[in-house]
């Protein structure tokens, strides 16, 4: 497997005004191609310690890509560092300097400094990435078996260029082929869905098997690097079907989809509507799953509940429940979710109520009567049927906490659903 850094250049990425979002997508893209990468660097816009760099990443990968530092002005040295490095000369290239003046001239800027005309050269014998989307060209210049790949900085520019210039660079030098499926679980943490993958993830040199945790979830990418797309697709498959076999009851997309679009699909697919009656969620929950093309097929309506008066008024529910139980309860759910399906044209509503955070937890804290914060019920009316799930989600800040109780109801809706089949 050829192996990559990436180094980010820019003065204003050591400084943290800038967020070094290239590398991520530089990776992303490489890994995709079977291209191991080994290292991010990050460095200022300083010939010397560039220098440095691009020598320290060559020694340890085959390919090395930069990202940034290709314009005009006097701080934009990559080119000129990475061609003396490599002991390569600079020339003057025809076209590039054809495609600069066309800019210059739609702009209408006919007397282009000097400091432009830099633009125009490249280092002998590179391949050259004209850029669609801005001035400075990119390029891939081979030298004693490495690769030197030299990327705008510009996002934009440099997603353009990798998309159309770079990737089928790379795939015409390579005769390997990688294919890979993202899995999502939910309702399992990272280690516990670690130690059940054990069979696919140890020991294993292909497919491989590699486990992150998201926001509330757990998502679990299979790889696999073989001489044709068939056979790296059949070795993922047959993982794919052991991970179902050994994780199924928490996996909830072979397809990287995220649990509110699988809960659309599911939704779509047996002709159901749903309705939310949300507290805490304050309308995240149908945010969500309204975010979704096509979500008004699925999605019958959402009520934001979040006083004690609102519940009564716009559900139903009686007020000596909340006195009894409080708003934070499980009849409250219940009443919430028997209260949003009989108020709407849905098949099936949901419902949560709970306490997000920070405050609102402490004793004899009004509606949260002294339940500790990550306290969150949930209610699903459907087919005659009213169910409660109560939680006691650990508190990870009040977004993510709300979050989580986003994704809670997303799984308690798929699995009413799946289990009525
Ligand atoms: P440069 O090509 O160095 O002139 O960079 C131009 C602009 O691209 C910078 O001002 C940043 O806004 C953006 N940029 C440069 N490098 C990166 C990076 N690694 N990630 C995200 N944005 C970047
Ligand atoms: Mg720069």
């Amino acid at each position: 497997m050829p192996t990559a850094s990436l180094i980010a250049v820019g003065t204003e990425l050591l400084f943290g005004q800038t967020v070094n979002t290239n590398a991520a997508y530089i990776s992303e893209q490489l890994q995709l191609l079977g291209v191991s990468v080994l290292y991010h660097f990050t460095v200022g816009d300083n010939p010397g310690r560039l220098k440095q760099t691009i020598e320290y990443a060559f020694e340890e990968s085959d390919i090395v890509v930069t990202t940034g530092g290709l314009g005009p002005t006097q701080d934009d040295l990559t080119k000129e560092v990475l061609a003396e490095t490599l002991g390569v000369p600079l020339v003057y290239d025809e076209e590039a300097m054809a495609r600069l003046t066309a800019i210059m001239n739609d702009i209408g800027r006919i007397n282009f400094t000097e400091n432009n005309k830099k633009q125009a050269w490249v280092p002998a014998g590179a391949a050259v990435f004209y850029n669609d989307a801005g001035t400075a060209p990119g390029f891939a210049l081979e030298k004693g078996g490495k690769t030197a790949i030299a990327l705008p900085g510009p996002p934009r520019e440099m997603k353009r260029m990798m998309l159309q210039s770079v990737i089928p660079y790379l795939s015409e030098k390579s005769d390997a082929v990688i294919y890979s499926k993202i899995l999502r679980f939910y309702g399992i943490g990272e280690s516990a869905l670690e130690t059940a993958l054990l069979p696919i993830i140890d020991g294993q040199t292909d497919p491989t098997a590699a486990t992150y945790a998201k926001e509330g979830e757990c998502a679990v990418r299979i790889s696999s690097m073989r001489r044709t797309k068939e056979e790296a697709a059949a070795a993922v498959d047959a993982a794919v079907r052991r991970a179902g076999e050994l994780a199924g009851d928490y996996l909830f997309s072979t397809e990287d989809e995220d649990l509110p679009q699988v809960v659309y699909e599911i939704l779509r697919e047996r002709g159901l509507t749903l309705a939310a009656a949300e507290s805490c969620t304050g309308g995240l929950f149908a945010g969500g799953l309204t975010s979704i093309p096509g979500a008004s097929e699925v999605f019958d309506r959402g009520f934001v509940t979040y006083s004690n008066e609102s519940k009564i008024a716009l559900l139903g529910v009686r007020p000596e429940t909340i006195e009894c139980f409080g708003a934070v309860s499980g009849p409250c759910a219940l009443e919430m979710a028997e209260g949003a399906l009989s108020r709407s044209d849905a098949d099936i509503a949901v419902s949560v109520t709970g306490i997000a955070g920070p405050g609102g937890g402490g004793a004899g804290d009004g509606d949260g009567g002294g339940k500790p914060v990550g306290t969150v019920f949930f209610g699903i009316a459907y087919n005659g049927k009213t169910e409660v799930r109560e939680r006691y989600f650990r508190d990870r800040g009040r977004r993510v906490n709300r979050q989580v109780c986003v994704l809670e109801m997303c799984d308690f809706v798929r699995r009413k659903i799946l289990e009525e089949k």
